[in-house]
């Protein structure tokens, strides 16, 4: 397979499996069991709650382990907003869909929401996000960095908006810890979401990371995990595994972000050789160093995507195939692409375990295709 998609999801790196091995059938003991076996899962989930502390530049009492990125922006989302007694929060248009999706079904239930634009960019205006907190608004969520277009966003200065005029800040940086440097102690977010299948980790377990001072309501009820925040028997297996992502997340970092980068460029450049009338989309300045969204002028992406996968090659469009339609992307939309450029954009996302060779073949299967 040639794996083009890993903003979609990432391989687990064979040193965390190795990791996670011993905690399905050797060391499976309730980690809330106070017998030896328990005691195990209990000691190996906090070791793995302070490694990732540590990295984070936090305190353990600070990160909740939950199932899913989208688990924690609900969490959070829902949990300020039911804890704060306000009505209002503010997102922009370009969030993912487990905080949009969110926050309309809060509209539902009677909360009011501002949607911030973005620039042609995918960039949020911070004089837009000023006028829009009012005396009613609890909480503003923005992304880090975009899973389409790899935009990243003004984060502290939003975080320094946000402490002046009282409003908690939660941040969605599932994408973002891949490739930037994340150090709480100086960020200034009241809270934020990690994922682990993003970052070479297993899929169903995400941090989610929660300053001391914030008031949240717990979504799910039951036992007493989690500080009382997240009920559920923990995933030890999946927690190890993600603390042993994150570990390994910031090995060599540097040089597997140049890495990444260059394949990326070199993506682009090959592609701009090739095809006639591409245009890349996104914040070239600013932009995660694997995120390459490209609209093919005039070709249909879903065309493209399906021809590729004929060859074993992954990458995704700029649409969201729902159930037997297809939905064009709300990021796209935002930052102004019409439906026809909609349709004719894809998202090839680069990862550490690619190649230049695998590029070349793309490229040259990208040629064969849209030159028919
Ligand atoms: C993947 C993703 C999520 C959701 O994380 P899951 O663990 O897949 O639920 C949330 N936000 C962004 C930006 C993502 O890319």
């Amino acid at each position: 397979m040639y794996y083009f998609d890993n903003n979609s999801t990432t391989k687990v790196d064979i040193d965390v499996l190795n990791e996670m091995l011993p905690f399905f059938s050797e060391y499976y003991g309730n980690a809330s069991s106070i017998h030896k076996l328990g005691q195990i899962s209990k000691k190996k989930m906090e070791e793995s709650r302070e490694k990732i502390a540590n990295i984070l530049n936090c305190n353990p009492n600070e990160i909740y382990f939950t199932s899913s990125g989208s688990e924690s922006n609900n969490t959070i989302i829902k949990g300020i907003m039911k804890a704060s007694g306000k009505k209002h929060l503010i997102t922009s248009k370009i969030e993912h869909s487990s905080i949009l999706n969110t926050c309309k079904s809060l509209e539902n239930e009677g909360y009011k929401v501002t949607y911030l634009n973005v620039d042609e960019f995918g960039t949020i205006d911070l004089k837009e996000l000023k006028k829009s907190i009012k005396d009613d608004t609890a909480l503003v969520s923005i992304m880090f960095a975009n899973n389409e277009i790899g935009t990243i966003e003004p984060i502290k200065q939003i975080a320094s908006i946000c402490e002046q005029k009282n409003v908690l800040f939660h941040t969605d940086a599932v994408q973002a810890i891949g490739s930037i440097d994340i150090d709480l102690s100086d960020l200034n977010v009241d809270s934020m979401t990690i994922s682990s299948h993003k970052i070479y980790g297993p899929k169903g377990a995400s941090i989610l990371y929660v300053k001391n001072k914030v008031k949240f309501n717990a979504l799910i009820n039951g036992g007493y995990q989690e500080q009382n925040k997240r009920a559920g028997t923990e995933n030890i297996a999946a927690i190890v595994g993600m603390g042993k992502a994150l570990e390994l997340n910031y090995q060599n970092r540097n040089e597997k972000n140049k890495y990444i980068k260059e394949l990326r460029d070199y993506f682009e450049l090959k592609l701009k050789e090739t095809v006639k009338n591409i245009k890349i989309n996104g914040n070239l300045q600013n932009r995660l160093s694997g995120t390459s969204n490209v609209t093919i002028k005039g070709f249909d992406a879903a065309t493209l995507v399906i021809a590729l996968d004929m060859r074993d090659i992954c990458i995704s469009s700029g649409s969201a195939c729902m159930s037997s339609s297809i939905l064009p992307s709300h990021v796209l939309k935002a930052i102004g692409l019409d439906d026809s450029d909609i349709k004719s954009s894809i998202r090839v996302s680069f990862g550490k375990y690619n190649t230049k060779e695998e590029i070349d073949y793309l490229i040259m299967s990208i040629k064969e295709i849209v030159g028919k």
